[in-house]
């Protein structure tokens, strides 16, 4: 093994250029994992794209692997072990760690959302106590989908979706298409889908959603009241402000907006609609208390639509870039997986 690995690193300026970094050493506790697959997250691509990210950071953290060799004092693993990484825990004490959501909890690192990650890259370090063992009814490939997978089942769990909800999704990106599959997964049948990409509502539609419509589609609201059809929970995956506020305004009497798809633009918030129809406006971030178990074993029971939800073709380092902005221009509806072993 040589002492250097090709990674896909943030050079400023909305570049990125594929580098070569050291190979990281496992310390005691540790082990290093070669890098399978690492999905592209909506936040790699405002951190690029926006160029919020600090120059020399390697991003990427949808990431499955295969261990390659272990640092002193760790046993139950060996060379070869298909693996993903679980989220840190929370205190468990705390006020967010007792409602069940440790991403946010009070004592953890603050975190550094500049540059985390680091997996459009060929090796890791990963600590070995949050490993956890990819099932092998799931091909590694499919186990990058893990994290996202998490954050979606967080997402659902905390709209408290009901089976029987009239569900809008507006945005049908990758986050979008994941937050779909999970509530078909849950047994959430009627969900409308608006996303202004034919080829986006196209993939929605094939997942299984019940309506697809361009955003113009949407109508109006009455003021005051609800609209023809409303919504008993809307999930904002777009990160458009626009979205965002044509979802409030399709919400049924005390319904759900939930915030996943992060933009710079803000919304303008209709206060007097969410008085007059008690609505509520939550925001979602990380993943639940169980971490990455509950979307591995998901993933593993083939109740997600795989196919669709990853795009068929594999980008190599040096095309990470190209494919941030091809999504950006929603170009592509499902999620694009990166292979660190090649460059190009
Ligand atoms: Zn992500
Ligand atoms: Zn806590």
């Amino acid at each position: 093994m040589s002492a250097l690995m090709p990674a896909a690193v943030y050079v400023g300026d909305g570049q990125m250029s594929v580098q070569e970094l050291p190979i990281p050493v496992a310390g005691a506790g540790d082990v290093l994992v070669e890098v399978a697959q690492c999905g592209i997250c909506g936040s790699d691509m405002h951190l690029v794209l926006e160029r919020y990210a600090r120059p020399g950071t390697v991003l990427g953290h949808e990431w499955a692997g295969t261990v390659i060799s272990l640092g002193p004092g760790v046993a139950g693993w060996e060379p070869g072990d298909r693996v993903v990484s679980n989220p840190t825990p929370g205190c468990g004490k705390c006020r967010p760690c007792r409602r069940g959501r440790p991403s946010v909890c009070l004592e953890r690192e603050p975190p550094d959302y500049l540059s985390f990650g680091g997996a459009f890259c060929r090796y890791m370090v990963v600590r070995a106590e949050r490993l956890l063992r990819i099932p092998d009814a799931l091909s590694t490939r499919a186990a990058a989908l893990t994290e996202p997978t998490a954050i979606a089942i967080h997402t659902v769990n905390l709209a408290r979706v009901d089976t029987d909800d009239r569900v809008l999704i507006t945005g049908a990106g990758p986050v979008g298409l994941l937050t779909l599959s999970v509530l078909l997964a849950r047994g959430v049948t009627d969900v409308t889908v608006s996303e202004p990409s034919a080829s986006r509502r196209e993939r929605a539609k094939a997942i299984g959603a019940a309506a697809v419509l361009a955003p113009d589609e949407l109508g109006g609201a009455p003021l005051g009241r609800p609209v023809e059809h409303p919504y008993a929970v809307a999930f904002e995956c777009s990160g458009h402000a626009g979205a965002a506020e044509a979802a409030l305004d399709q919400l049924d009497f005390a319904g759900t907006l939930v915030f996943v798809g992060t933009g710079r633009e803000m919304p303008r918030i209709n206060h007097n609609r969410m008085i007059v129809l008690e609505l509520t406006a939550i925001g979602a971030y990380n993943y639940d208390d169980e971490g990455f178990g509950p979307a591995l074993a998901l993933l593993a029971g083939g109740a997600l639509p795989t196919d669709l939800l990853i795009e068929p073709d594999d980008v190599a380092l040096s095309g990470v870039l190209d494919a941030m902005q091809r999504l950006a221009r929603g170009e592509i509806p499902g999620k694009v997986m990166v292979r660190p072993q090649e460059v190009s």
